[in-house]
């Protein structure tokens, strides 16, 4: 399903009229759809059903509590990667119990705000957190599940930057270390070793990395056995792709064609499942709108200026992703015939698209085919913006962030506010000294 269409040369998000939010909510503003973010999470879960997971949102693709709440209601976890993103997940009404925790670098005061709130399942990473895991929740009186990360080395074939399952990442324990791991670790009363972890990268088009990393997640699976440990759940991460190309829903049925079969035989004899999409349910769910603040010609070049660029959206300058852009109201004839780079558009001029900010790596796409008639004052969609959009904007150049906007069938409630310039200095307005003791002392005797 596609909630972002356009109507009479206009841009609709469900019911509601992209110029209308951004002329009460201002730009540059992020808009998610809760129709599109409901239908992904359906289909996801209805592609999955035989083997019933839990699915665990991936909050670090877009935390904002707006959309936590509606994928609360219809049944997710939250897949936390931090103290700050278990916190988002407690504020949108999620039950800790209903949260997994990965990361390489818990901190002590994380897991134990994490031990204390109750978590699921702490995703371990490496023996050295293990044994810290275990002293805390020790200290705690408590007894805590743990699955172990592996790192089933397999290419995932995506940018580097987010591949996450090759033996040289920092991720997770090669299996030679796995069987190990579960040796030394595996009767800890106090953080129970019980499930096993994967996340392999993101996002990942083809189902084949998916399919060897459980084969030999399987394997591992028969070793522990026999080494008389049982494996109570698995968790196979998310990376699931997203359509950036068109902008459409993603193909999610691919994947579970391909898992399906490998995870059943294990879900039958009682292993439970957990997914932790991100990207896949709430990509393609949220858009960026920016204005043109002005054009102009530099040699060949035409650029468009607008409000917003590395700032609000950093995956173009940052990982080189595409994501396909075109005006808000293009007016009638240039309406989109599809959401892709299109040589055959009449009326249609290359642009660099970029942003205020003051570096040249400040761009949202360039290259790019806009109608020539863009102009100082238009409004432009950035599409398929709502993962790894919001969660990875900045303040640089004390740009305050973005609003957030969701909307629902015929209404839309700002659920973030947009910065102002006060909340930019507001924890830097009363410096406060420490006391240094000893130090401080030392100094005053030179
Ligand atoms: C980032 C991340 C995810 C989500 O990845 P997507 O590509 O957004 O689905 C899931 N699990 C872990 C451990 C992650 O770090």
């Amino acid at each position: 399903m596609d909630s972002f269409a356009y109507r009479d040369g206009e841009l609709f998000v469900e019911s509601v009229p992209v110029r209308a939010i951004a002329e009460q909510a201002g730009t540059p503003c992020y808009i998610y759809s809760r129709a599109t973010l409901e239908d992904h999470f359906d289909r996801l879960r209805a592609a999955f059903a035989p083997i019933d997971p839990l699915i665990c949102y991936s909050v670090k693709s877009c935390g904002n509590l707006g959309v936590l709440r509606v994928l609360r209601e219809r049944g997710a976890g939250m897949d936390v990667v931090s103290g700050g993103e278990l916190f988002r997940a407690r504020a949108a009404g999620v039950e800790a119990s209903r949260c997994v925790y990965a990361g390489v670098g818990k901190t002590d005061t994380e897991i134990a705000y994490a031990i204390r709130e109750g978590i699921g399942l702490f995703n371990c990473e490496s023996e050295e957190e293990f044994e810290n895991i275990a002293r805390i929740a020790r200290s705690l009186g408590a007894s805590v599940g743990v699955a172990l990360r592996i790192n089933p080395d397999v290419d995932p074939k995506t940018h580097r930057y987010t591949s996450t399952g090759k033996k040289e990442t920092k991720f997770g324990v090669d299996l030679e270390r796995a069987r190990r791991f579960f040796a030394a670790y595996g009767r800890d009363a106090h953080a129970r070793l019980e499930g096993l972890h994967l996340h392999i990268g993101s996002p990942i088009y083809t189902v084949d990395p998916y399919r060897e990393a459980l084969e030999k997640t399987v394997a591992l699976v028969a070793d522990l056995a026999r080494d008389g440990f049982e494996i109570r759940s698995i968790d196979l991460g998310g990376g699931f792709g997203a359509d950036y190309e068109s902008a459409q829903s993603p193909a999610l049925a691919k994947y579970a064609e391909a898992i399906v079969p490998l995870a059943k035989p294990l879900y039958d004899r009682g292993i439970r499942f957990v997914l932790e999409p991100g990207r896949t349910i709430v990509a393609n769910a949220g858009i960026l709108v920016v204005k043109c603040l002005y054009t102009k010609t530099s040699g060949e070049k035409r650029f468009v200026i607008c409000d917003a660029g590395m700032n609000a959206l950093l995956r173009p300058s940052h990982y080189g992703s595409f994501h396909f852009i075109w005006p808000v109201a293009p007016g009638r004839d240039m309406t989109p015939a599809r959401r892709a780079l299109d040589p055959g558009l009449s009326g249609t001029v290359t642009h660099d698209i970029v942003g205020p900010l003051c570096e040249t790596g400040d761009f949202l796409a360039l290259d790019r085919l806009l109608p020539a008639s863009v102009a100082r004052g238009d409004l432009l969609a950035v599409f398929t913006a709502g993962a790894y959009g919001m969660s990875m904007a900045s303040r640089y150049n004390s740009s305050p962030l973005p609003a957030e906007v969701l909307v629902s069938g015929s209404t839309a409630e700002v659920v973030r506010a947009r910065e102002s310039y006060a909340t930019l200095v507001e924890h830097e307005l009363k410096p406060s000294p420490l006391s240094l003791g000893a130090a401080e002392s030392a100094g005053a005797a030179r």
